[in-house]
């Protein structure tokens, strides 16, 4: 068989613990025996962020910006623990959270449904795409705890010196305050973002926040998305039969649980944060859940949603058997490798991505799955499989789609 060609390199990041073991897998069990891959390798692993200073993180997240397309295996933050174990020079930054701010953009997470794992909310048949806005509001806060009686301002000071003041509280008693901003050119390029994305995937969209209670805040994000939305793009979702629907954040909440999936909910950052892991849990798990950072400008980052399996890697390398679900890795590849082939008008490329899903969704549903989807599985007398000999399961029913 010729194997399948690619014109533009895709951007390859490889990352560290058990998610490196298993990227090495899927590379040569799953990918390299059918297509020529043409990637452009940035290896994010801490030992070489370390060796680079952190360059190689920022070299990968420009190189997105010059090929349009990146995968990403999961990566270690590093923290206190880190720093002994791997004898870092400092205590770097998350490798998402550089090349997010490099790349500007929203994540998307959306569940791997497949038969066997049902979803906990009977109603919902298809996946349900949380769109997480990924800058500001508490995740960049101040606050503090005030200890005796006194009164807490906000106060604004223009460069050019005018003062605007506004009244939080006069505290009689101890209390606490915060004080927190979003940015309008951010909360733009999110509204953008879910509106492309949804174009992509040909998905409504869903977003709520509370502008009944903050009447400024919250109104500017229900605001920026409804005047993007009517000036850019409610043709296009028009022509395509989709809608873009605007409601108070309980109201949606209420509604996403009656609903049956196969829509965008965009989230604000908090809503995001806790309501994907809500999605993800009743959707079955983190291992079966795809996440792609889309920036403004179109570039497309893949990863897993889930982090580098520690404690199966060091089972692994006391060389025990390991049974890791290399699903949402998988479906990195294939999400990247699709967009590539969408970006270069490469049909085979997009054909192969759709087949590698196919045939790892058949491998589950044949009953072979890995541990973590054994202890969850509705089929009767599911087949255990260990890391290796899933991907070879899923390269059996890959071989029989190809022919
Ligand atoms: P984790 O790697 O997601 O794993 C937490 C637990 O979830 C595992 O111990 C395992 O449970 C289960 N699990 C997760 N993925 C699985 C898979 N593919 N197959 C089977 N079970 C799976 O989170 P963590 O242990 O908190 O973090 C480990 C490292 O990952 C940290 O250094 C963190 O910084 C990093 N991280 C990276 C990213 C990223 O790059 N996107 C995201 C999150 C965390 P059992 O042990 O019970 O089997
Ligand atoms: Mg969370």
């Amino acid at each position: 068989m010729e194997k399948i060609k690619m014109t533009t390199p895709l951007v390859e990041m490889d990352g560290d613990e058990m998610t490196r073991i298993l990227w090495k897998m899927i590379k040569d069990e799953l990918l390299l025996p059918y297509i020529d891959l043409n990637t452009e390798y940035y290896d994010l692993g801490l030992a070489y962020r370390n060796e680079t200073d952190d360059q190689v993180t920022i070299d990968a997240a420009e190189a997105t910006k010059k090929y349009g397309v990146a995968v990403k295996c999961a990566t270690i933050t590093p923290n206190q623990a880190r720093m002994k174990e791997y004898s870092l020079k400092k205590m770097y930054k998350s490798p998402n959270g550089t090349i997010r701010a490099i790349l500007d953009g929203t994540v998307f997470r959306a569940p791997i449904v497949v038969k066997g794992i049902e979803p906990c909310v009977r109603n919902w048949k298809k996946p349900i795409t949380l769109a997480r806005h990924a800058y500001g509001d508490i995740y960049k806060n101040t606050e503090f705890y005030v200890d005796k009686p006194g009164k807490v301002e906000l106060v604004y000071t223009s460069e050019d010196g005018e003062e605007k003041r506004a009244l939080v509280q006069e505290f009689k008693t101890p209390g606490v305050a915060m004080g927190m901003h979003n940015m309008e050119a951010s909360i733009e390029s999110f509204a953008r973002s879910c509106f492309n994305y949804a174009l992509d995937t040909r998905q409504d969209v869903w977003f709520g926040a509370k502008d009944t209670i903050s009447k400024t805040y919250d109104a500017k994000f229900k605001e920026v998305f409804q005047k993007i939305y009517e000036d850019e793009f409610k043709e296009k979702f028009e022509e395509q039969g989709l809608v873009y629907f605007y409601s108070l954040i309980d109201d949606i909440v209420a509604r996403v649980m009656k609903a049956e999936g196969g829509f965008i909910w965009a989230c604000k950052n908090y809503d995001g944060d806790v309501m994907s892991d809500m999605v993800s849990s009743a959707f079955g798990s983190l291992a079966m859940m795809t996440s792609v950072l889309v920036s403004p400008q179109g570039y497309y980052e893949y990863e897993a949603a889930h982090g580098t399996v520690q404690r199966h890697y060091y089972r692994h390398m006391e060389g025990k058997e390991t049974s890791t679900n290399s699903v949402a890795t998988i479906f990195a590849w294939t999400g990247a490798l699709r967009k590539r082939g969408e970006m270069d008008g490469n049909q085979e490329l997009m054909e192969f991505a759709d087949k590698l899903e196919k045939a790892t969704l058949t491998t589950i549903e044949d009953g072979k799955m890995t541990k973590d989807l054994a202890l969850i599985t509705s089929l009767k007398h599911p087949k255990v499989l260990s890391s290796r000999e899933f991907i070879l399961a899923v390269r059996d029913s890959l071989n029989r789609l190809m022919k």
